[in-house]
């Protein structure tokens, strides 16, 4: 990586002209009609809405988004507020405000409000923001076994493969092929945090960013180690700005107290859905449109630059401190996992729960009444409707766990109003590169419109949207799918 990149060289030159466009493009070393592409792109270069916005997520979808809309200019997507939602932003010039529950604090300085809820194995739960208080509960204590030589890189990749660490982030795919596959890789290679959390209804990886900087930095820096990739680049929704300052902090930390040996900086996100694509992002690291690539190749053996790169997720970088303090074979007893949760129940947030925790367990000690739970949408946008509390919260079952979000709603709620939102999301969201996902989330929002329960024409509807390129247009008609079944089940 030679050339620097052209999203933080635009960046840089907000709010943009002509002339900036040109030099972050000759500064980028990209032509000049490949920067005017990404500019037309990439939503924060065509400027911001004015006024009052409701955050659009299935919370407030299911609290009459359309009424709660009446009181602001237009919607914003989700934010990883669903917890507290529904919740405005006010925007004022180029200064942006979160409102919630009489409070209105400035975007910048808005962390998620509440502590982890149950369970202080993997994280206290309050948070920990200086490199004195993340030493004194035992931080780094990897990190230095690493360094010093009492840990190898070859017996960390072997710890994570005996914890049986699935990858956080939704696919579960091993933790330990993909460290591996890169660790045999020729330099140089590189590690990119995917920290472009945007599924709704998912606020784990923005509470770890905000709440627990440095335990995320020091899994990425023994990821970094065994891998032997020689830069970490933090990849991080962009309206996630108290987690990026909280980050640039803690690696200005790290770096004073010689604790940084592998470079490490923060790249805004494109702030895009499909960013969180691990090859849609490395394109827009690239100074490029988000759009997925062709696999094979896959990122650990061509990734950012053309690279070996090891993408991973937030929480997963974050256990590998965590499985190597406590053993590997404890871990994997266990078997630790974050929760989003939210909608009707008493106390939304973040909990931490082993896997196989049955749904209607989670719901309840989140303070849900379970007698009136309509329906619960797991996994998010990319999830599905479910009413069976007993499922096990475990990977690879007959559900999606996706990333681990969690919406309960209650009987009175309106789970096509619900739906609607999420077809809305898809449709928005769709990069356009193949034509089954932007044709099918067109048509699908027409029949969610229309609430269309015909079985016949979902399926063709599912059948042109296998067809796409990536997991968008693959899982999205998935929720709809699934409602009707719920709706069959009542
Ligand atoms: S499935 Fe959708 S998001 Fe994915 S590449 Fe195709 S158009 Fe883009």
């Amino acid at each position: 990586m030679d050339k620097p990149s052209l999203l933080p060289l635009l960046d840089a030159r907000l709010p943009l002209t002509e002339e900036g466009i040109a030099e972050a493009a000759r500064l980028a070393g990209v032509p000049l009609a490949q920067a005017w592409g990404v500019v037309r792109y990439y939503p924060r270069y065509r400027g911001l809405p004015q006024g009052r916005l409701l955050v659009d997520d299935p919370v407030a979808r299911a609290r009459g988004f359309a009424r709660l809309l009446e009181g602001a200019d237009g919607t914003h997507p989700p934010l990883g507020l669903e917890a507290l939602s529904p919740i405005h932003v006010r925007i004022e010039g180029r200064e942006r405000y979160v409102e919630y529950q009489g409070h209105r604090v400035p975007f910048r300085e808005f962390r998620l409000p509440f502590h982890l809820g149950h369970g202080e194995r993997l994280l206290p739960p309050e948070p920990i923001l200086d490199l004195a208080a993340y030493e004194r509960i035992g931080g780094l204590q990897a990190l230095r076994s690493l360094l010093g030589g009492r840990l190898s890189p070859h017996d960390l990749i072997q710890a994570v493969e005996e914890a049986g660490l699935l990858g956080r982030g939704g696919a579960a795919f091993p933790t330990h092929i993909k460290m591996r596959a890169v660790a045999q890789g020729e330099a140089p290679k590189y590690l990119v945090v995917n920290a472009d959390e945007s599924e709704p209804g998912n606020f784990k990886d923005r509470f770890l960013l905000e709440h627990h900087p440095f335990l995320v930095l020091e899994g990425a820096l023994l990821a970094a180690l065994a891998t032997g990739a020689s830069r970490i680049f933090l990849y991080v929704r962009e309206e996630f700005e108290a987690a990026m300052l909280g980050l640039e902090k803690a690696v200005a930390e790290l770096k004073e107290a010689g604790l940084l040996p592998v470079p490490t900086e923060v790249f805004r996100s494109g702030g895009l859905y499909i960013c969180g694509e691990e090859t849609a992002l490395l394109e827009s690291m690239e100074g490029k449109r988000a759009e997925p690539r062709l696999k094979p190749p896959f990122p650990v053996e061509k990734g950012l630059w053309g690279r070996p790169t090891l993408v991973q997720n937030v929480e997963t970088l974050a256990s590998l401190p965590v499985i190597l303090k406590e053993g590997p074979r404890a871990w994997r007893q266990r078997e630790p996992k974050l929760f989003s949760i939210s909608g009707d129940v008493a106390r939304p947030g973040l909990y931490e729960l082993p896997l196989g925790t049955p749904l209607g367990e989670a719901l309840r000690r989140a303070g849900a009444e379970l007698g009136e739970i309509q329906a619960v949408l797991l996994g998010g946008a990319a999830g599905v409707f479910t009413k069976d509390l007993a499922f096990p919260l475990r990977y690879r079952e007959r559900l999606p766990l996706g990333a681990g979000a969690m919406v309960a709603f209650g009987k009175e709620v309106d789970l096509w109003e619900v739906l609607l939102g999420l077809a809305q999301f898809f449709r928005e969201e769709s990069c356009g590169k193949c034509f089954p996902c932007p044709l099918g989330t067109a048509v699908q929002v027409e029949m969610v419109r229309r609430r269309e329960r015909s079985k016949a024409l979902l399926q063709d509807l599912a059948q042109t949207l296998k067809g796409s390129l990536c997991g968008l247009g693959q899982s999205a008609y998935w929720a709809y799918a699934s409602l009707l079944e719920v709706e069959g089940a009542a």
